[in-house]
């Protein structure tokens, strides 16, 4: 396989932006190659600028749930470009999205859109703090909730990745308002409640841990996390921007049954386009401006072609969607853990609905420590010899695999041939 005009392409990025990236995550950095230049997609595939084609189990980092430029998108798309980019006005397929997301989120009652995940976690927060009057948040080690400064600490993602717990900038009297404690660890959630409980004006967790690697909730952690919160009236906030509408048709809250105050939402909510969002109880909503006083705005929220994207891909997935895309991740689940019983790989499989990520360790991986006991040299190993092979994975440890309604059984057979051959030719 030639990366020619990649690395062309990347000679040229890396005087132009920081390590040639819009997002450090692309960067290719941990597995030890240059960043690839794509150019193109359709359904489960993608084809890069030196026309080598992939499976791609990326999607934008997990946006694209009905695979690249699905047709019902597109031709919504072409439609609304035709009336206008951009209005600062309101538009009804604001409406129709935000319904949908209402009708589906459990908790949700009401929402405000915003371009990001990161805008939605650091509006959420805002409006966690305003309602409560309280300063102090709590988080987890290892996940991720965007970049804003008081959630980016002991933070996963390319974070993790790039070995940087603690990002300069961020001034030292706004960390001090955030608590990290283990994921999975309810006694350390409970131990700093003891000391901080009337100072916590939300818990803010990612349901099931998506970066740093996938890492699922232990039995009874979020409902213990809800338990917490209500005894010391502090907010539980979800951030589900990868697990909302991931892990089901009513994301995680609903697969697992536990309602949250807010929620956050990214990602599939914008089928590929700058979407975030945050919503919850009505009550703490209108807290909101213009009805509220905690202030949050933006130019280009509830774009029309966002909008469009998202109101499209939601309407696209019913709960067979979900299970078609489930049904999928257990033949690549076995073949996976066939091939490590073959060729000797130590390799741990973390699952959660239509989540699904691969460990190279013998241990369960329930928390950021545990997940560093994977091995990164057999990574970034497996992870050359798949791009070779023409399978498109996050270029991370710390980061899980994404499946789409476009992804076949054919391609899981490539995928699953190809991880044979990755895991035999590792070198221990
Ligand atoms: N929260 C979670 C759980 C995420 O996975 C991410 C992005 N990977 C974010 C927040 C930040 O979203 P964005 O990159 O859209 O700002």
């Amino acid at each position: 396989m030639s990366f020619d005009k990649s690395h062309d392409a990347y000679k040229e990025a890396v005087d132009l932006m920081p390590g040639g990236v819009n997002s450090p995550v692309r960067a290719f950095k941990s597995v030890g190659m240059s960043p690839v230049f794509m150019e193109s997609g359709k359904g489960s595939k993608i084809v890069d600028i030196d026309k080598n084609e992939y499976i791609d189990y990326v999607l934008s980092w997990g946006p694209l749930i009905l695979g690249h430029a699905d047709d019902r998108v597109v031709t919504s798309l072409k439609d609304t470009v035709e009336k206008g980019t951009s209005f600062g006005a309101p538009t009804i397929i604001e409406n129709k999205l935000t319904q949908l997301v209402i009708d589906r989120v459990p908790s949700i009652e009401m929402v405000r859109m915003v371009n990001s995940g990161t805008e939605a976690t650091m509006s959420a927060i805002r409006v966690a703090r305003g309602y409560t009057g309280r300063d102090k948040v709590l988080k987890f080690e290892g996940n991720y909730h965007g970049h804003g400064d008081s959630l980016l600490i002991k933070a996963g993602s390319g974070v993790a990745t790039l070995g940087l717990p603690d990002s300069p900038g961020v001034p030292e009297s706004i960390a001090q308002n955030t608590i990290t404690v283990p994921y999975n660890d309810i006694e350390s959630v409970r131990y700093a409640f003891e000391q901080f409980g009337d100072q916590l004006a939300a818990v803010i967790v990612e349901p099931v841990s998506g970066n740093m690697g996938v890492v699922p909730p232990q039995e009874d952690f979020l409902q213990e996390l809800r338990k917490v919160t209500e005894e010391n009236s502090s907010l539980l906030i979800f951030d589900e921007v990868m697990t909302g509408f991931r892990v089901g048709y009513n994301c995680a809250q609903g697969f697992f049954g536990v309602t949250p105050d807010l929620t956050c939402l990214g990602k599939v909510i914008g089928g590929g386009l700058p979407v975030g969002a945050y919503g919850g109880k009505r009550e703490i909503m209108e807290r909101v401006a213009p009805t509220g006083s905690i202030y949050q705005a933006g130019t280009l929220s509830g774009n029309p072609l966002a909008m469009t994207a998202g109101y499209e891909t939601l309407r696209a997935m019913d709960e067979s969607s979900y299970e078609q895309i489930s049904e999928k991740i257990d033949k690549l689940v076995e073949g996976y853990k066939q091939a490590a019983i073959d060729f000797d790989i130590p390799l741990h499989i973390n699952r959660a609905g239509s989540m699904v990520g691969f460990f190279f360790t013998n241990q369960p991986v329930i928390n950021f420590e545990t997940a560093q006991t994977s091995n990164l040299d057999y990574f970034a190993q497996y992870y050359r010899s798949m791009i070779d092979e023409g399978i498109f994975l996050p270029p991370s440890q710390f980061e899980g695999l994404f499946l789409s309604t476009a992804h076949t059984d054919e391609d899981i057979e490539k995928t699953i041939a190809a991880v044979r051959k990755a895991f035999e030719a590792i070198e221990k």
